[in-house]
């Protein structure tokens, strides 16, 4: 299975008429937030592959309509604090960065991650007695703490995903949110028995 996993940045190569052909495999498009709704559409249009995303800390990203509600990207699905089953690979998602200023949306406290790691359990004990696995992809925004992540609060990552790493051992975390700018910036990193993946850009990932 071949996975097309963005976020935080409209890849200017992804974006020329050409592209659909060169990723005319991709069978599932991961989006980790912080990218415009209109580039979602796009590539979900183009690529005629299922799109799932969580949305990011950047509130500029999500439309609002006169009455305040959010407008979400239409043909794609909002990942978070879901589990869904997707061509036989388990997905769940986990939006937002740790909390750092009073904006409402998609900022979490430490402990609020964990609930909503919690919230996802009964579903992943599920899984488990139904396909024999807890997860295969947890996708989120922010990363883990201590991988890939930065030292202020806004770019520090979750203690609640390296739990839910040690717990649910999922194959792949796909995340975005920490901004790439150097070759050797590590972006795939292995904790455990989970490959962690920096999608800033796009990342073109076969999963077996
Ligand atoms: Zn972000």
């Amino acid at each position: 299975m071949k996975i097309l996993a963005v976020s935080d940045k409209v890849a200017s190569e992804l974006y020329v008429p050409e592209m659909h052909k060169r990723l005319a495999e991709v069978d599932l498009i991961i989006s980790s937030g912080d990218l415009p709704w209109y580039y979602l559409e796009y590539l979900v249009t183009v690529l005629r592959a299922p799109l799932f995303y969580v949305i990011g800390n950047h509130g500029l990203e999500v439309r609002q309509d006169e009455n305040g509600r959010i407008i979400y990207p239409g043909g794609c699905v909002n990942l978070d604090g879901r589990v869904v089953r997707v061509k036989n690979l388990l997905l769940a998602g986990l939006e937002g960065s740790r909390r750092y200023n009073d904006r409402p949306f998609f900022q979490y406290t430490e402990e609020e991650m964990m609930w909503k790691v919690i919230r996802l359990m009964p579903r992943l004990f599920w899984n488990r007695l139904r396909y024999g696995k807890y997860i295969d992809v947890l996708v989120t925004h922010a990363p883990p703490y201590g991988i890939h992540d930065g030292t202020d609060l806004c770019h520090m990552g979750f203690k609640a995903f390296l739990k839910f790493i040690e717990k649910f051992r999922p194959r792949y975390l796909i995340h975005g949110h920490q901004h790439i700018y150097r070759p050797d910036t590590p972006w795939r990193t292995r904790y455990r028995d989970t490959i962690i993946i920096n999608a800033y850009g796009y990342k073109v990932l076969e999963l077996r």
